[in-house]
């Protein structure tokens, strides 16, 4: 039988050190191993192709996805970076149309130039996910909730609806964690997080990772990691081999003020729109339910007057929330997407998906639910 999510988050991949019984992974900051004879080594040659302490993640990683293996790179978008250099110039990718703003660059400012095609459509609508198939496409690009906006995409849906082709489902599990959402299970190929966000947990790193099951796929990850040499080193490694043995217990406790702030801010008289997959009136509420077990600590809204001034006064506002990049820490985060995280998106595109001029997103931290609604009813109160 499988072990529970909180057992395998405290266990998977670690063991005592054998030559000392050290509990916790050492940081082997080290670049390379003594061999006694030519090829004559413990498995680890040169710490590029593979390093003690990153190993012991990325087990750890795929045994919490549910998965075979696991590759840990030097941030999130280094892990796309690798996963989309397997394609060839003339594939096709299909996108989430509301996605994270750096991996849209990277879509569309890096690898287009090689000739991959990326369409950004709305996932969510099965129907237009079949008519964006053709006969180049190689893979679909899932991020599920979606950033800002929390749109829900059905991953099992998407994988039933082009089941029989030659496509790689990958999912930007990032905003649900392990913990909340298995997307190897639905259906998908490969799973994605920046394991800056709630992995890590601190934000004290910056990683990403890469999970899946298919060995000659995970070969192909493996040669391009070492040809292309983004990998995470040995210190941040034991940072998220730490961060992830308290990721169930964090999870637990963003999806209760996820609850409690979401209660706030919908009878808020001046917030005109709550995103939050737990609010039964959210586009995504059933697919949400159906494939996640909590529905996490992000949630955007939109102040009334939908104004980029009153957003601005509003973030500014806040005292326990902190304005910054990023999210899923410890500490809860307040952002202003369309001049903050999505500010390499243009205006058109962003305001098409929902990133309007008066949307806030919060990335709730583990902090007691009653001093975060007074932080944000204060706030209120300026504005
Ligand atoms: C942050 C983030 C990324 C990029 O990860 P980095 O670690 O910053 O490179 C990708 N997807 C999502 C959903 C993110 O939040």
């Amino acid at each position: 039988m499988q072990k529970g999510k909180g057992t395998r988050a405290v266990h998977a991949g670690v063991k005592p050190c054998e030559a000392t019984g050290a509990i916790m992974t050492p940081i082997y900051q080290t670049s390379t191993y003594v061999q006694e004879g030519v090829g004559n080594h413990k498995g680890y040659e040169y710490s590029r192709t593979l390093n003690p302490t990153r190993h012991a993640l990325e087990q750890a990683l795929a045994e919490l996805e549910g998965g075979k293996h696991g590759l840990v790179f030097g941030s999130g978008l280094a892990a796309i970076d690798n996963l989309i250099k397997i394609l060839k110039p003339g594939d096709e990718v299909i996108s989430t149309d509301d996605l994270y703003g750096g991996s849209y660059r990277l879509f569309t400012t890096v690898f287009e130039n090689y000739d991959i095609k990326f369409h950004f459509v709305d996932l969510s609508n099965p129907e237009v996910l079949k008519s964006s198939v053709n006969e180049n496409t190689r893979m679909i690009w899932i991020e599920t909730p979606t950033n800002p906006m929390m749109k829900i995409t059905d991953i099992k849906a998407v994988a039933e609806a082009v089941s029989g082709n030659d496509v790689l489902i990958c999912v930007d599990n990032t905003f649900a964690t392990p913990m909340l959402q298995q997307p190897l299970a639905e259906g998908a190929d490969v799973v994605m997080h920046s394991a800056t966000k709630y992995l890590g947990g601190h934000s004290d790193v910056v990683m990403g990772c890469l999970m899946l099951n298919d060995d000659e796929l995970d070969e192909k990850l493996r040669t391009l990691q070492n040809s292309c040499g983004a990998i995470a080193g040995p210190m941040d490694s034991f940072l998220v081999l730490r961060g992830i043995k308290t990721l169930h217990l964090r999870m637990q406790r963003h999806c209760e003020n996820g609850r409690a702030v979401v209660d706030f801010l919908k009878d808020h008289p001046k917030v005109e729109k709550v995103y939050w997959p737990g609010l039964e009136s959210h586009t995504g509420h059933a697919a949400a339910k159906r494939q996640m077990s909590g529905f996490g600590g992000m949630i955007s809204f939109t102040i009334k007057g939908d104004d980029k001034k009153i957003a601005n006064k509003f973030v500014e506002g806040v005292k326990i929330f902190t304005l910054a990049e990023s999210l899923g820490g410890v500490e809860s985060l307040i952002g202003h997407p369309a001049t903050m995280t999505h500010a390499s998106i243009p205006k058109e595109v962003r305001e098409k998906v929902g990133v309007t001029d008066g949307l806030i997103r919060l990335s709730l931290g583990v902090e007691d639910a009653d001093d975060l609604i007074e932080d944000l009813a204060n706030a209120f109160d300026l504005v």
